[in-house]
């Protein structure tokens, strides 16, 4: 069971036009909240995980278990929205091999209903401060939206579209609440910082024949992922009980965020008070066997 901060998603896309001009079979399977795959060498062989979600996309959408880009923001986009508003920090990203769905996860595309969580969240948080001041008619005037003058959410979902797939891409919100009481003259802040990340390509260097800078490249990458890998897992276990509060702190100065500059940079959104949220992306291809295991260990692992 995923502990109480990290909430973890299986998210399988259509077939590309190179698996279809392959005849490639699907080798994913979900049903419910269990998602499980199929050796394409041994059929009989199958492997089932569960997770906080399972995400069908490639067949109609009536099929049960379809998930639209609403639905994945709303099951995880708004929750974390929500955590947002009562002060922890927050962090979604997005894991998976290059093509597999992340940037559609985290930023979709321009036409209607295809924009992913990035966007959406965007608007979200605007749209939440005008009806919590509606609500609140005492506040009127008090709580107003600023989007900060170089850094607003469109400018920088923009260029993210530009990210290649051999960086991280890390899209930032510093969220101030600023209160103010009229009968006490008191003004107070709450801020929390939600991160929305779509991750490298988890391929292995050695599945892309990758040489020289590439080669090297691809080695920091997977010692990124790796290291956030071990965080996840760590920050679960610190969560999911044994260790209660007096050792949790303990626990905590060993979770290693100082081993890749990527936890580092993501160490306030990860564990202490923040709440997380992992999409892996999958290709439903049996071409893609081996890295599409290798996705279902990274989101096991998490939970
Ligand atoms: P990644 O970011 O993992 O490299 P992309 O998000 O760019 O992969 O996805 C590759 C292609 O598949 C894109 O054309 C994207 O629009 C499409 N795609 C990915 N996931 C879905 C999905 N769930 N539904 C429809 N199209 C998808």
């Amino acid at each position: 069971m995923a502990g109480a901060s990290v909430k973890v998603a299986v998210r399988v896309r259509p077939f590309n036009s190179r698996e279809m001009s392959k005849e490639s079979k699907c080798i994913i399977q979900m049903s419910g909240n269990t998602t499980t795959i199929i050796n394409p060498k041994a059929p009989k062989e199958t492997k089932s995980f569960n997770f906080d979600f399972s995400y069908w996309s490639h067949t109609s959408p009536e099929d049960i278990n379809y998930a639209s880009q609403q639905l994945v923001y709303r099951d995880i986009g708004e929750e974390m929205l929500l955590h947002a508003f009562e002060g922890y920090n927050v962090c979604i990203f997005a894991y998976g091999q290059t093509g597999a769905g992340k940037s559609y996860t985290m930023m979709g595309r321009q036409e209607k209903d295809q924009q992913g969580i990035i966007p959406l969240v965007s608007y979200m948080e605007i749209y939440c401060e005008r009806v919590r001041d509606l609500l609140n008619p005492k506040n009127k005037g008090n709580l107003r939206v600023r989007e900060h003058p170089l850094l607003g959410p469109t400018v920088a979902a923009t260029n993210m579209n530009e990210t290649s797939s051999r960086s991280h891409a890390v899209f930032n919100i510093i969220f101030t609440q600023k209160r103010f009481d009229s009968e006490t003259d008191n003004t107070s802040e709450k801020v929390s910082k939600i991160s929305l990340v779509d991750l490298a390509g988890s391929e292995r260097a050695d599945s892309t024949g990758a040489k020289g800078t590439r080669l090297k490249e691809g080695a920091n990458i997977n010692k990124s992922l790796t290291t956030l890998g071990k965080v996840i897992s760590a920050l679960a276990e610190v969560d999911s009980g044994g260790n209660k509060n007096k050792k949790k702190k303990k626990v905590e100065s060993f979770i290693p965020y100082r081993d890749s500059v990527l936890t580092w940079l993501l160490r306030e959104n990860l564990g202490g008070n923040s709440r997380t949220a992992m999409v892996a992306a999958l290709s439903p291809a049996d071409i893609n066997y081996d890295e599409t295991l290798s996705t279902l260990r990274y989101a096991d692992r998490a939970k």
